[in-house]
């Protein structure tokens, strides 16, 4: 009698899919909307790893989706704790890409920094995961499966607190904002939206489709520089998305009462980190609801050596004058500095594992598009 089952190479890897292609490819199987609902969910908030572990269904059905599918979830490979007990988390996905996710505990709550790619392709010059260059865009299922890894690792049970959860670790989040979206939508009701904030460069037409969305998480910008020049200088997509169109975009943007927009600003010794820089900052955000973050640029060998962060009463100054100018202003705390947990220090444990170096030319569009 011949095997009819497919090779391993033609099954597909359940976990890897997105919501409508997980619907399309087990509709040949399931005809009922609640019983693929079940499956996704076990999935994607009970972390199931194997079809069989799917006791809800028949034993005949889940024989059958296993000729047809398996299931292939990231793994843990490397943990690095710090002093301040911030642990930092090295995950091998099912095609041998890594990532790095960071788990930042504080005052008793955690905050988990996400990666949302496997690397970066806008190559701005503060940060380690663009001088590695491009990687691929991760499933939602694997920007899920870090915080349910790292939860496990936690510790954390169903009366913990939920973890706020930050889009700021490797990639930008908004050239993946389908698979961004569909995770969003798994991780709440459990979390908050509020508890959940998503950092971008300022992908203007993503924003947009933000936008109009019915529920959005928190906002942050990193906006870095107050003018152009320098902040092409730092962030070469400033080229296609340069200031002026890109605050009136956030002037558009929806918030909900009581929300404000996050701007993240890097301090670079002797580049933006003057009192006509704070002027001018304030200038350009006039009108805008928005809190400032001040961050200290973490320097990194394989960085410009300019990378230098300023001295702290510089910090200071800087900060007290963009309160004066009645914008909100807090400094972020360095965290997990010896692990290279900090902002912008994710590169894979020091791996070049996302590939060649592929540095974004000034003015070009960005490989992956906005979807
Ligand atoms: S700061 Fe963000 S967008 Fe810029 S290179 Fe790093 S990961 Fe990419």
């Amino acid at each position: 009698m011949s095997d009819s089952r497919p090779g391993a190479e033609q099954r597909r890897n359940l976990f890897a899919l997105s919501r409508a292609d997980f619907d399309r490819a087990l509709a040949t199987f399931i005809d009922r909307p609640y019983r693929l609902n079940q499956i996704y969910l076990a999935l994607h908030r009970r972390g199931v790893e194997d079809i069989h572990e799917m006791t809800e269904l028949s034993l005949a059905l889940r024989a059958e989706l296993s000729r047809h599918f398996y299931v292939a979830t990231p793994r843990i490979t490397e943990r690095q704790r710090s002093a301040d007990g911030t642990c930092k988390y090295l995950l091998r996905l099912h095609d041998g890409a890594t990532i790095e996710a960071v788990d930042i505990p504080s005052d008793g709550r955690r905050t988990l920094c996400i990666s949302s790619q496997a690397g970066c392709a806008l190559a701005c010059t503060f940060c380690v995961t663009g001088y590695w260059g491009a990687g691929r865009d991760l499933s939602m299922g694997e920007i899920l499966a870090q915080v349910r890894l790292i939860n496990r690792e936690a510790g954390t049970t169903p009366s913990s607190p939920a973890p706020n959860i930050v889009f700021m670790g490797m990639g930008e989040p908004l050239l993946n904002l389908q698979a961004v979206g569909e995770a969003l939508e798994v991780l709440t009701p459990s979390t908050s939206w509020k508890r959940i904030t998503v950092s971008t460069v300022g992908i203007i037409p993503a924003i947009e489709t933000m936008a109009t969305w019915r529920r959005r998480p928190n906002l942050a910008i990193s906006l870095h520089a107050p003018d152009d020049q320098r902040r092409s200088q730092i962030m070469p997509i400033n080229q296609t998305y340069p200031l002026a169109e890109l605050l009136a975009c956030l002037r558009r943007y929806p918030l909900e009462r009581g929300r404000k927009i996050t701007i993240e600003y890097l301090l670079i010794r002797h580049f933006n980190d003057s009192l006509e820089d704070a002027d001018q900052t304030a200038l350009l955000l006039r009108g805008l609801r928005a809190k400032v973050n001040l961050i200290p640029v973490n320097p990194d060998s394989v960085l410009d050596e300019t990378m230098i962060p300023p001295d702290a009463a510089t910090v200071e100054r800087f900060k007290n004058r963009l309160n004066q100018r009645g914008l909100f202003t807090t400094v972020r705390q360095r965290r997990g500095d010896e692990v290279h947990g900090a902002c912008g220090q994710l590169r894979a444990f020091g791996t070049k594992a996302h590939g060649v170096r592929a540095r974004q030319e000034p003015g070009a569009k960005p490989v992956s598009e906005p979807r």
